[in-house]
């Protein structure tokens, strides 16, 4: 039997590199607005970040999800979520 590597995944915000279930999902809706995946099961592309407070605020400020989702990616959600 094989041991199963763990999954790793980039902060969009602070380039860090954490196994995924230490990381705070995004996804792109329908609508092209970003919306938090707490259950990590939805459809689509996702964009992660770890659970640092800065990493949201700085994501929220700098936007790098327009990066990782290529050029669509309105934050407005989160803003009203968070903000
Ligand atoms: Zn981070």
């Amino acid at each position: 039997m094989q041991e199963k590597r763990k999954i790793e995944r980039t902060c969009i915000a602070c380039r860090e590199k954490r196994p995924k279930n230490e990381l705070e999902r995004y996804v792109l809706s329908a609508g092209g607005k970003v919306i938090r995946d707490p259950e990590k099961d939805l459809p689509g592309r996702g964009a992660y970040l770890c659970g640092n407070e800065d990493c949201l605020k700085a994501a929220i400020k700098r936007n790098p999800f327009s990066r990782a989702f290529r050029g669509r990616a309105d934050i407005s959600a989160l803003r009203a979520e968070n903000g």
